[in-house]
């Protein structure tokens, strides 16, 4: 094999979605010698979820890149409502949060990662090549050395002391390193879909239920993204009684956009998300570290996903910029890891679950009407826990915070621990 064919890197993370090119961007600033690999040319990726909650704008902003990312095209999001036939219900007000951003920001995921590296690019030591398909984990003595990858000029090689599996739900690394997984059966999937926005339309992100159907409505500025939720299994049967068929009943559920589903032209139009949830029983083995939805796939409940990644990989880097930078990464340290993740982790696949069967599924299907007990009703309308929902949906249970400084990699300065605490 020719020199050029190899990489070493002191950190090998494998996919640039939030969790790998925020850890990427965490390491090099915390000094580490990162290398990421992306399979893809870019970044473009539509309906993957474009939601940064305020624990995130949090992170960004202890980053000192808030600011900067506030600058790229957003919309902001404080409330989020359903629309039931009884009436209009706040599921979520955000605004009445304590944060200095009250809001979920919704921004394409592309632009997100862009500019992600593009700050990460600023330091020496963070490399990233895209179009870079990892594939093979090396093993030596059990220890997982590095990851061999393929790329448009031929096979490569790359070698680090730990390698970090960012690679999404469709992660292949766990069954190569022999981490079991624990699945769940989330009852819905969803078809996703834009509508134009037009003048007068409502500014709210909303959930429409009624008649057996389910929708959210997300204001993504110049157009409507809406999702349709489905019993599992469905998608067929939907598309078997027609497009006439689905555009009918989108207009009958949110009669706002009634006039304009003449724009879902062909089924190209409506993508399937297959809903997945599981998560790893154990995140690592020697040399190696899942994160994000690798070591837990997400519902799309609640929008969390690439918060969780985000939180994933700060906590990772927190805890690791010191064994990496010291050369020597142990099984306890990553082990941490998953320990600092895992319950926030299930706590919030336990929340979409009942949210899923209780609600959602509930309301699906020919009588579905979704309501709420009236002890629940009697509860929500007390102060503390009716700002529970947005709290869980802002924060999660528990929010990570950036810890380690700037290194010299940059600055010129020896990092600095500022050890600012959870809140
Ligand atoms: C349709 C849909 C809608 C969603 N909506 C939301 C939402 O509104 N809000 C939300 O917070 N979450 C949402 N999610 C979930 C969210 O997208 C994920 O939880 C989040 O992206 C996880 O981030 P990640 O970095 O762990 O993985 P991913 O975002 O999946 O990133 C993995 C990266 O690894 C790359 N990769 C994969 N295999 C390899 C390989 N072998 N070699 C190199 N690179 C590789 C991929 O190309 C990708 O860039 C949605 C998911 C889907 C599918």
């Amino acid at each position: 094999m020719k020199t050029e064919e190899f990489r070493r890197a002191t950190c090998c993370v494998i996919g640039c979605g939030p969790a790998g090119a925020m850890l990427g961007l965490m390491l090099a600033r915390g000094g580490i010698d990162v290398l990421v690999l992306e399979k893809h040319a870019d970044f473009l990726r539509d309906f993957r979820g474009d939601t940064l909650h305020p624990s995130t704008m949090e992170i960004m902003d202890e980053l000192g890149l808030a600011d900067g990312l506030l600058e790229l095209e957003h919309t902001k999001v404080p409330r989020i409502e359903a629309r039931l036939p009884g009436g209009t219900f706040t599921v979520a007000d955000l605004g009445r949060l304590k944060t200095r951003y009250p809001y979920i920001t919704f921004m394409p995921q592309w632009d997100f990662l862009d500019y992600v590296t593009g700050e990460a690019k600023r330091y020496p030591n963070f490399r990233l090549e895209m179009e870079a398909e990892a594939k093979k984990l090396i093993l030596d003595d059990a220890i997982v050395r590095g990851v061999r990858y393929e790329t448009p000029e031929g096979p490569r090689e790359a070698r680090a002391l730990l390698t970090v599996a960012a690679d999404g739900r469709s992660s292949s690394f766990r069954e190569q390193a022999g981490l079991k997984m624990v699945k769940t059966s989330p009852p819905i999937d969803v078809l996703w879909f834009r509508l134009s926005r037009r003048d007068g339309d409502p500014e709210d992100t909303f959930g429409y239920a009624g008649g057996g159907r389910f929708m959210v409505v997300i204001n993504r500025g110049e157009y409507w993204q809406i999702a349709y939720v489905i019993r599992k299994g469905e998608y067929e049967s939907v598309r078997a009684d027609g497009l006439e068929a689905f555009r009918r009943s989108v207009g009958e559920t949110i009669p706002d956009l009634a006039d304009r589903t003449g724009e879902l032209q062909d089924w190209e139009a409506v993508k399937l998300l297959s809903v997945q949830a599981d998560r790893l029983r154990r995140w690592h083995r020697p040399g190696l570290l899942c994160i994000g939805d690798a070591a837990h796939a997400m519902s799309p409940v609640g929008g969390v996903g690439i918060n969780l990644a985000i939180a994933d990989a700060v906590a990772a880097a927190n805890m690791l910029v010191r064994p990496l930078g010291e050369g020597r990464v142990r099984s306890r340290d990553l082990m941490a890891v998953q320990l600092r993740r895992e319950l926030p982790t299930r706590a919030i696949q336990a929340f979409q679950s009942v949210a899923q069967r209780r609600v959602i599924s509930s309301s699906l299907g020919p009588d579905g009407a979704p309501s709420l007990p009236a002890p629940a009703r009697a509860l929500l309308s007390l102060r503390p826990v009716r700002d529970l929902p947005a709290r869980m949906i802002a924060f999660g249970i528990w929010p990570e915070h950036v810890k380690r400084g700037e290194s010299s990699a940059r600055t010129g300065r020896t990092p600095v621990a500022s050890e600012e605490s959870a809140k």
